[in-house]
């Protein structure tokens, strides 16, 4: 049966991080392992920046300088004496050269695509050159032939049915050795390129075992596995062992940046466990989520920062109801604010998230015609999941006022403004 690995960023950094995997494949894959793989290290953001400076006419030269650069010294690192595969990517980098060289369509989030989608083509190009170069037989694949999206750039929308057929047929095809793959990507029927969302390669993951009826998924992380809060931000973590998918698909859409939130709903769907551990002690147990019904008895910290704040009231002191509300929520969505918490009052209407397409400006223009609009950007959201003393979630908020704050049975949230000191 099929089995996924899903290697993001972090592992695949550098020709070390690559090696290491390596080691992991050579010893836990087999012919039926589908390995997805994300851009290496922080390129992702690299790629960002180069779209904006392309947009904006800026010269792009350093900023593709320095990721050429480092895409080839790994390459160089790993497989520098074979000249064949060090033209392959070459090939392309040239070929994204050439896109920074010719004009910009009318629309933004296509040419996001088409440029932040080489991090993914880049480092699945140099691994698959490398475990081939290191007796480690892979085909690579195209995942933009294979997940179908509609043509909602920067967030394509998955066509299951077809997804999963083209992934069926794919894998009845001879192969030689693992099939290895892009997370992130996908395609439009006119064979456009797309990506499914910042840190969307657990998703592919998901999608591609969804349609391989996998055995299971694992995601290679440079933590434990699942813990009760980020050992960056947090001291004292536990590790959670057994995860319901609803429990770890709360923690996930509420910050835990562990696990993409779109990952669990098809896993849990056709009851696909997912175990997430770690590429540093691949021996070690890790987390699995799956069909638990139980939770561990341990309170979850989950910090999301880079939160806006907006609250807004009718200009004509009317109360905010329902025709407001749609009005609202229709230019929430129309600007992209992913919305992780709100609050309603006779007279306001406050919601906390995220300007996730960086369109704060615009949307803030278009809510002033209806509004009286207050906002506070670089704002936090502590949530605490199964919360036990009221005292724990106080201390870690310090003296900092609590702007706005939930509570029910299960979950405490609580909107601060940033610190950048850790706790
Ligand atoms: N490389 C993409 C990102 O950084 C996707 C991923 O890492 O999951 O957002
Ligand atoms: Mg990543």
């Amino acid at each position: 049966m099929t089995k996924v690995f899903k290697f993001g960023g972090v592992s695949v950094a550098n020709a070390a991080g690559i090696q290491n995997v390596a080691h992991i494949l050579s010893t836990q894959a087999d012919n039926n392992t589908i390995v997805v793989i994300s851009a290496m290290g922080k390129n992702t953001n690299a790629l960002e920046r180069l779209t904006r400076a392309y947009l904006s006419g800026q010269d792009t030269t350093p900023e593709f300088t320095t990721l050429a650069q480092l895409h080839l010294r790994t390459a160089q690192e790993l497989f520098g004496a074979n000249e064949n595969a060090m033209a392959k990517v070459e090939a392309l980098l040239d070929e994204l050269q050439t896109k920074l060289q010719t004009e910009a369509s009318e629309n933004p989030d296509y040419e996001y695509d088409q440029i932040v989608s080489f991090g993914e083509l880049l480092s699945t190009t140099i691994c698959s050159l490398y475990f081939n170069h290191a007796n480690l037989p892979c085909t690579w694949i195209d995942a933009r032939l294979l997940i179908r999206t509609n043509n909602t750039f920067r967030e394509g929308q998955v066509d299951w049915a077809i997804s999963e057929k083209k992934i069926r047929t794919l894998l009845e095809q001879p192969r030689q050795g693992f099939l290895l793959t892009q997370g992130f990507l996908g395609g439009t029927a006119e064979g456009a390129t797309t990506t499914l969302g910042r840190e969307g390669s657990d998703y592919s993951a998901a999608i591609f075992a969804y349609a391989a009826n996998a055995e299971s998924v694992t995601i290679w992380k440079d933590v434990a596995g699942l813990l009760n809060a980020d050992p960056k931000v947090f001291e004292h973590t536990v590790k959670l062992n057994t995860i319901s998918y609803a429990e770890a698909t709360e923690l996930a859409f509420y910050g835990a940046s562990v696990i993409h939130p779109k990952t669990l709903k098809p896993l849990q769907n056709k009851g696909i466990p997912l175990y997430v551990k770690s590429f540093l002690h691949p021996e070690d147990e890790g987390s699995i989520i799956g069909n638990f019904h139980h939770h561990q008895d341990v309170p979850s910290y989950i910090l999301k920062r880079n939160q806006v704040l907006i609250s807004v009231s009718p200009k004509d002191f009317s109360f905010m109801q329902e025709h407001q509300l749609s009005t609202l929520f229709s230019l929430f969505a129309r600007f992209g604010i992913k919305i992780n918490l709100m609050q309603s009052s006779a007279l306001s209407f406050s919601v906390c998230g995220e300007d996730y397409f960086h369109k704060l400006p615009q949307l803030i223009k278009a809510l002033q015609n209806d509004f009286v609009v207050r906002y506070n950007e670089h704002m936090e959201l502590l949530t605490i999941r199964h919360y036990v003393h009221t005292s724990t979630g106080r201390e870690l908020v310090g003296n900092r006022p609590v702007f706005m704050e939930q509570r029910n049975r299960i979950t405490w949230q609580m909107v601060m403004e940033e610190e950048n000191s850790s706790k």
